[in-house]
């Protein structure tokens, strides 16, 4: 799941993609949570997925230009379940030379969560991601991963503090 890139490339992207947010910390009681399959507040779930969609870009936009990333191609896209690593709520894939990267926030249809609390929970996975893409020209190690995602969660958190 590592990067295959050797040589010299090897230390600088050595961790081109992060998985991240597990779903435990967010919903301890997850297990006992299964996705809905029902309308939730009488959206129909295609126009829940696309609001969706639409309200993750509109975040990235304004967090991408707060965080001084617009030298970036940053793309948002709503995945499924089985493309994340499981009991993750997003992940991010990112190109330090062509300074492009795609977040991946988990779909609605698979989101253990009401709507409106889903929506705040997925800006916070984008800025979450975001926040990896600003620590990705770092060199990064393979035994400072748990670190580094103890530094993003937290500084996340500062971020959406200071918006409020
Ligand atoms: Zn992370």
């Amino acid at each position: 799941m590592f990067s295959t890139k050797s040589g010299a490339n090897l230390l600088r992207v050595a961790t081109p993609f992060c998985f991240c947010i597990f779903l435990s910390a967010l919903v301890p009681t997850f297990g006992s949570i299964k996705p809905t399959t029902e309308p939730q507040g009488g959206i129909a779930e295609p126009a829940r997925e696309a609001t969706a969609q639409k309200f993750v870009e509109g975040k990235l936009r304004v967090w991408q230009e707060r965080m001084g990333l617009q030298d970036w191609k940053i793309q948002v896209q709503l995945v499924r379940s089985d493309k994340l690593e499981p009991r993750t709520l997003g992940d991010v894939h990112w190109d330090t030379d062509l300074k492009q990267a795609t977040i991946g926030v988990l779909s609605t249809y698979d989101y253990p969560l009401p709507y409106q609390p889903m929506l705040a929970d997925m800006e916070v996975t984008v800025v979450h991601e975001l926040v990896h893409i600003e620590l990705a020209s770092i060199p990064h190690t393979d035994a400072g991963r748990p670190e580094e995602e103890h530094a993003v969660v937290a500084l996340t958190r500062v971020l959406l503090g200071m918006a409020k």
